[in-house]
């Protein structure tokens, strides 16, 4: 049985480690840390799971691609449940509430009894949003196996190509100016950045009110889980603590990866690192991808995100707290970069909390500069760092206490956690700390990557980084294609 060796037990990682034992190879899955999942790995502090802020996971809706992808993941299974709130965010905006609700019908007539002046504004973004809810991320192969299968499938969703080319160049600020009324101008404009397009925001309801984007109870830790499972049920091994430190190769034919200075030998190896880490460091510069390098040298333009987190533990009349809530706030500073709006998050991490408990995050954006700080303050004193992130987390937790009244409400708040985007480049050693690929905005479009290491017969590539836009869907569905690339190949020779 030929060996396929993969670097990281991401998404990515453990998706094409369960496609590749499918597919009749043995899968052994190398994980630097102690636990797998990447960027959405769990943790615990004083006796809490932490970690693993995810809030949906596409390809929910069993009409989509994505579905029976997740299926036979592990993730959805028979009789799936949902973590289904009322509504999936509460905006606290000049004295008035607006529930962005799970039915696009309810968020309409929510949008019209704060605006109802608007009206004809509002229809137009409803209209939008329900033309983008035909949205059905492909995976069932790669488009050079399947170009029939996508021309259907494009046909199938050429409702969005009009509001795609309408709105894809159309910041928020720009978007805002046709309603009248201050609070929706406000809730378009001030609780995004400035420079993203309104179809992001717009594709992302699209999904959600289509029952495409739902969280899977139990969250992150859940999902990781799951698929860990599936893989070893399937009789992968998946070898924690053990970072691979090279990809080794003869002439220009990949022979195994090196792991605690030993080789590990393979016939193909898979790496779902952080392209960044795969070229750079695990190939030492060797085989560099030229299109991911150019996004390098231009940080002005191809920015990442990553985020800070600040975690809370809430204690006494806290139940009845919506499940997320986003509200404006006095400025203060994360990173380099100067906030002035916060989303308050219920963790969905499957932990069995007492009555009267719960955890909630705070995640805020973080781009190259705000990494490029905490990095040179982590690098000249662990004090300064640390004393920095208990000030950033101080500035937070003031404004969440007084905004919902915690003292008269009877509710304590602690902080228990923090991480920066230096966090997550510590863990998975990704570019700038980010976790998810370069911005897809007005000045950047989506690109795709290749998953072959051009150069290099056998190596590859699995990662949300090569396959727009980013997010769990492209994790995993990376994972599924390289497996197939790998067959093809295999069976051609
Ligand atoms: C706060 C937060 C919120 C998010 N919310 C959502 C959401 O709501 N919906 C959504 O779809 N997506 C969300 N995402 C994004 C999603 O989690 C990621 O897109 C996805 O998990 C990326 O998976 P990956 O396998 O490609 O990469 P990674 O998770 O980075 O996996 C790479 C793995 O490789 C390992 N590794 C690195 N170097 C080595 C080495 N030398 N040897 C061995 N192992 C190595 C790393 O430790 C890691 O486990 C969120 C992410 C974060 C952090």
């Amino acid at each position: 049985m030929k060996r396929i060796v993969i670097i990281g037990g991401g998404i990515s990682g453990l998706s094409a480690g369960i496609y590749a034992l499918q597919a009749g190879y043995e899968a052994v899955i190398y994980e630097r840390n102690a636990v797998p999942g990447g960027v959405i790995a769990t943790w615990e502090r004083g006796g809490y799971k932490l970690g693993g802020c995810i809030e949906w996971i596409t390809g929910t809706n069993p009409k989509t691609e994505l579905y029976p992808m997740w299926q036979n993941l592990g993730v959805i299974e028979d009789g799936q449940k949902f973590n289904e709130h009322e509504n999936y965010s509460t905006y606290y905006l000049d004295g008035k509430t607006v529930n962005v609700t799970y039915s696009l019908d309810s968020f309409r007539k929510e949008l019209l009894s704060v605006a109802p002046e608007d009206e004809k504004a509002i229809n137009s973004f409803v209209s939008c949003v329900r033309k983008l809810q035909c949205i059905n991320f492909p995976a069932k192969g790669a488009f050079k196996y399947y170009p029939l299968h996508y021309a259907a499938l494009a046909c199938e969703m050429l409702r969005i190509v009009p509001v795609a080319l309408k709105y894809y160049f159309m910041d928020f600020s720009r978007y805002s100016r046709r309603f009248t009324n201050t609070t929706l101008k406000k809730f378009f404009s001030d609780f995004f950045a400035p420079n993203e397009s309104i179809l992001a925001f717009m594709a992302s309801m699209g999904i959600m009110t289509s029952g495409n984007g739902k969280m899977v109870s139990g969250g992150a830790a859940e999902i990781i889980q799951k698929m860990s499972r599936r893989f070893t049920d399937l009789g992968g091994k998946l070898m924690l603590n053990s970072p691979v430190t090279a990809i080794s190769y003869n002439g220009r034919k990949v022979d195994g990866v090196i792991v605690g200075g030993e080789k590990v030998t393979a016939d193909f190896v898979v790496s779902s690192c952080d392209p960044y880490v795969t070229y750079r460091k695990l190939l030492s510069g060797a085989f560099c991808d030229k299109a991911l390098e150019r996004k390098y040298a231009d940080s002005e333009k191809y920015q990442t995100r990553g985020c800070s987190n600040v975690f809370f533990l809430l204690k006494g009349n806290c139940k009845s707290l919506p499940h997320r809530i986003c509200f404006l706030c006095e400025p203060f500073t994360a990173g380099v970069t100067q906030k002035k709006r916060l989303s308050f998050i219920s963790l969905e991490n499957g932990s069995s909390m007492e009555k009267d408990e719960r955890i909630y995050y705070v995640n805020i954006d973080q781009f190259d500069d705000d990494f490029r700080y905490w990095e040179a303050l982590r690098a000249r004193s662990a004090e300064e760092y640390s004393l920095e992130k208990t000030r950033m987390a101080q500035d937070v937790r003031s404004r969440i206490a007084s905004k919902l009244d915690f003292e008269n409400n009877g509710i304590t708040c602690e902080v228990i956690d923090i991480t920066t985007p230096k966090t997550y480049n510590f863990y998975t050693g990704g570019y700038n700390g980010a976790y998810m690929p370069f911005v897809i905005g007005l000045r950047s479009l989506p690109a795709f990557y290749s998953n072959k290491v051009r150069g290099l017969d056998g190596c590859y590539i699995a990662s949300q980084w090569i396959n727009p836009p980013g997010g769990l869907p492209s994790a995993a569905v990376s994972g599924k294609f390289v497996i197939e690339e790998i067959t093809k190949k295999d069976r051609n020779k």
